[in-house]
Parts: C-alpha cells; sequence; structure tokens
C-alpha cells in the first residue's frame, strides 16, 4: 500500500550506468535518456562544463583548457566527483520532481569494489534519490533479455560493454559464477586505430575507427560477401589528409581477431568453471548476448562454433541492462525482501 502511494507520487528510475553509455530508465514510461557516459570539464578548475552527449562531441578534439574523461572506463569507477555529477545530471535530467523523491535501481559492473559502490550509493542520495538499489549488470542484462531468472535451471549471458565484457551464470534468482575482463568495444575501436597505422601509415580518431566497426566490423565470414569502405584520416608521414580503402576481411582478419578471441576465451573460460549441473543446463539453453559489442556481425556464430551451443541475441542489446533495472522495478512489489537481497549487490 506504501509502495504504490510512494509509485503515485513519485517517478521510480532505473539506470544503466554504463562505460560507453548511461540509459534511464523512468518507471511506466521507459527508456527516457540514452547518452555516452562522458563528462567533459576545466582542465585548472576542474569544474564540469558538459555531461553527456555535449561531451562527447568534445572526446579528441577539447580545446586545450578543456579535457572530456570517461568516468566508467574499464569497468571501474575512474573518478568519483565526475562520475557523481555525470549520475546527479542524468537524475535531475529525468526527475521531473514529484511529491516524493524517486526509489533509483542501478546496474553497475560486477567488477567494482564495495567503496565504488557505496560511492554510487551516496552519489545518487546526494542526486535526489530517497533509496538506491545496485543490480550486477549480467543480472540486470538478464532481466532486461527475459530469461528465467527464478527458475534452477542455469541460464548465460554475456553483457560485451566498450570497456568491459561480462559473462555469468544466473540460477534461482542469484549469480552462481560470474568474470569480466576489461575488453570490449572499446578495444576493437583501438584495433583498428593500430592496424589502420601499421598497415597504411593512416592516423585514424576514436570516432572514425567506430565508424569502421560499425560499417565493416565482423567476427566470423560475412556470408553474403565481404564489404568495403573508404576511410579518411592523416597519413602517418607526409602529414597530409588521404583516403584509403578497406575491406572487411582485412578489418576481421587483422585487426579484431585477437580482441573477439578474447571475448570467446571468456566464455570458453566460464564454461571450464561453472558446476557441472550448470554446464548440463546450458546444452538446452544456450548463451544469450547482450551490450553493444552483440552487435557485432557474426559473434554469435563465432561463440557458438567455439562453445558447441547455441548462441541468441538478446532483443534490442544496447537497450537490455536499461530495460532489467525498468522490469526489476516493476517486480519490486511482488518480491519478497530476501528474493530482493539475492538479486542485489551488496
Ligand atoms: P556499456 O554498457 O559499456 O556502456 P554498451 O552496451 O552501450 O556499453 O555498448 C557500447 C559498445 O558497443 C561500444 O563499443 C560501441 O562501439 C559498440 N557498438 C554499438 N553498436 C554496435 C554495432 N552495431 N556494431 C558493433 N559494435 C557496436
Ligand atoms: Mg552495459
Amino acid at each position: 500500500m506504501i509502495g504504490n502511494l510512494f509509485g503515485f507520487l513519485s517517478n521510480d528510475i532505473g539506470i544503466d550506468l554504463g562505460t560507453a553509455n548511461t540509459l534511464v530508465f523512468v518507471k511506466d514510461r521507459g527508456i527516457v535518456l540514452r547518452e555516452p557516459s562522458v563528462v567533459a570539464r576545466y582542465k585548472t578548475s576542474k569544474k564540469v562544463c558538459a555531461v553527456g552527449s555535449d561531451a562527447k562531441k568534445m572526446l579528441g578534439r577539447t580545446p586545450g583548457t578543456i579535457e572530456a574523461l570517461r568516468p566508467m572506463k574499464d569497468g571501474v569507477i575512474a573518478d568519483f566527483e565526475i562520475s557523481e555529477a555525470m549520475l546527479r545530471y542524468f537524475i535531475e535530467k529525468v526527475d521531473k520532481r514529484k511529491l516524493v523523491p524517486p526509489r533509483v535501481v542501478i546496474a553497475v559492473p560486477s567488477g567494482i569494489t564495495a567503496v565504488e559502490k557505496r560511492a554510487v550509493k551516496d552519489s545518487a542520495i546526494r542526486a535526489g534519490a530517497r533509496e538506491v538499489l545496485l543490480l550486477g549488470e549480467p543480472m540486470a542484462a538478464s532481466i532486461g533479455a527475459g530469461l528465467p531468472i527464478h527458475e534452477e535451471y542455469a541460464n548465460m549471458i554475456v553483457d560485451i560493454g566498450g570497456g568491459t565484457t561480462e559473462v555469468a551464470i544466473i540460477s534461482i534468482s542469484g549469480v552462481s559464477f560470474q568474470r569480466s575482463i576489461r575488453v570490449g568495444g572499446d578495444e576493437l575501436d583501438e584495433a583498428i586505430i593500430a592496424y589502420m597505422k601499421k598497415a597504411y601509415g593512416l592516423l585514424i580518431g576514436e570516432r572514425t575507427a567506430e565508424e569502421i566497426k560499425f560499417n565493416v566490423g565482423s567476427a566470423a565470414p560475412i556470408v553474403n560477401g565481404e564489404i568495403s569502405m573508404d576511410v579518411r584520416g592523416r597519413d602517418a608521414t607526409a602529414g597530409l589528409p588521404v583516403t584509403k580503402h578497406i575491406t572487411s576481411q582485412e578489418i576481421r582478419e587483422e585487426a579484431l581477431k585477437e580482441v573477439v578471441t578474447q571475448i570467446v576465451d571468456l566464455v570458453k573460460n566460464a564454461l571450464d568453471r561453472c558446476q557441472p549441473e550448470h554446464s548440463a543446463d546450458l546444452i538446452d539453453r544456450g548463451i544469450v548476448l547482450a551490450g553493444g559489442g552483440a552487435l557485432i556481425r557474426g559473434l554469435d556464430q563465432v561463440i557458438s562454433d567455439a562453445t558447441g551451443l547455441t548462441v541468441i541475441q538478446a532483443e534490442d542489446p544496447l537497450c537490455c541492462v536499461a530495460n532489467g533495472t525498468g522490469k526489476f522495478l516493476d517486480l519490486l512489489g511482488t518480491l519478497t525482501r530476501d528474493q530482493v537481497d539475492r538479486l542485489v549487490t551488496q
């Protein structure tokens, strides 16, 4: 009853605090905000001057007095102050203040420490939350992907974000195994930058590298035929702008392969170490991929070939974690305290 009353008086919020993107879900409304997890601040005064999309535009081309930073880089909180500034900005942006402050569910990378969790909670409280619950990212992704988390059968989720890849086995509303590596979509971009320099003497920035990944990136041969594109950058020796023509095959084989192998190895490692009963369940259940990295062409195929298991891409991988926080907000009213304690990360 009290819960219903609060629901009527406040907007409960779910936040996916990702290394690349932050998404905000407002209960009964859905995802209302999606912006890059970037903060720009003045170098000397450390005063924040832009957050989200406005700050991302400054990455790599900031005037000398401003620096653009990613507070969640590598799946740990790189800087408490700028993470708080970012969280506050996003909460205030969506919280059209009703009578009661919102309850906030935040999905955090599972690798963050107790001190970092405390800092996230405190930041959200200072930003106006009345209560903060933290969900491990793999749990949030599993709920978002619609996996039957309450069943005793095991399910495996692999969430490939910008700075991290997390693998977890979920059963009976809990995480029974999890591992993460500080490798994700960002490393694919870095590998492309390194390849373009080595193969063509062409210097490109992060944004061009990401564009190459979107347009011609792949983990397995493209069955309908390999594709190609023109890439503009600066010639490393002459210093002049030039255009080079590249193919999906070379990007896959020469640039992306190593990072893709690390992701595949993480999954194989998890299968190797999980409980035998869970292994058996996964033969029926397969593996679900979430996060922006799940969108790389052919990654599902490569993981399937390496493990012999069925691999499915979650619906809308980029929104999976945020949708999970939203579904969790809906579930809260129906769960016992004990069930909530199992699901959240303390
Ligand atoms: P995080 O949870 O860490 O914020 P996301 O799940 O939002 O990360 O995924 C961001 C990553 O996904 C970035 O590295 C981005 O380049 C990559 N990405 C997004 N869309 C695609 C796509 N269509 N193909 C390949 N990579 C993609
Ligand atoms: Mg994520």
